[in-house]
Parts: structure tokens; C-alpha cells; sequence
């Protein structure tokens, strides 16, 4: 992994530390990779959730990382413990929430 200045930041304890891009004195504007979706992102712009971090970019849409969390959680618990989804990323994700949606629908 490249970075600039080697420097890291620890937002969540349960995954690796993420290498800065753009350092800053204020802890909230610091720049970094978003480890979900890979967009740039600020540190005061990210969103956790079970200990899984995305940004505005990836957390709130459709298929986004808060959807997908809480869908693996009632449906593939083991997926959602070991962060095996995560990995994948948000893209891999977004692909398969339309599958996902139709099988919460039809619990109700
Ligand atoms: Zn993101």
C-alpha cells in the first residue's frame, strides 16, 4: 500500500489502521481512503457501524453499507461477524442488495 508521509489513523478497532492521504492538524479533516467504497473521504465524514466504517459516499445509499450490515446480520450472521462481506467492498455489495431486498420483502 502506498502513502504519502507513511502516517495512519485508527478509526475502528476491528479493522486495520487506515493510511492517511492528507494530513491535518483537525483529526476531523484529515483525508483518507474510505476502506469500504475507496473514495477520498474525511475523517468527520465517515460512519460506523457494528464496527464497519464507510463515508457519506457508500453508508446511507440503497444497498449502502448500513443496509447490508443490518441485512447480514438478521440473514447471514456468520458473514456479518467475520466482515467477510466488508472486504468485498461496497460495489460487490450494491450488486447483490437487489436479491437481498426481494428476500426482506418477503418476510413482511
Ligand atoms: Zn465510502
Amino acid at each position: 500500500m502506498r502513502t504519502r508521509g507513511g502516517k495512519y489513523i485508527v478509526i475502528s478497532l476491528k479493522q486495520p489502521p487506515i493510511p492517511i492521504i492528507k494530513d491535518d492538524p483537525d483529526e476531523m479533516e484529515v483525508i483518507i481512503k474510505c476502506p469500504y467504497c475507496g473514495q477520498e473521504t474525511k475523517v468527520g465524514l465517515t460512519y460506523m457501524i457494528s464496527g464497519f466504517v464507510g463515508c457519506k459516499n457508500c453508508y446511507f445509499e440503497e444497498g449502502g453499507l448500513f443496509d447490508t450490515t443490518m441485512y447480514l446480520k438478521r440473514f447471514d450472521y456468520p458473514s456479518y461477524v467475520n466482515g467477510g462481506f466488508y472486504n468485498e467492498g461496497y460495489l460487490a455489495n450494491k450488486k447483490k442488495w437487489k436479491e437481498r431486498k426481494k428476500k426482506i420483502e418477503q418476510q413482511y
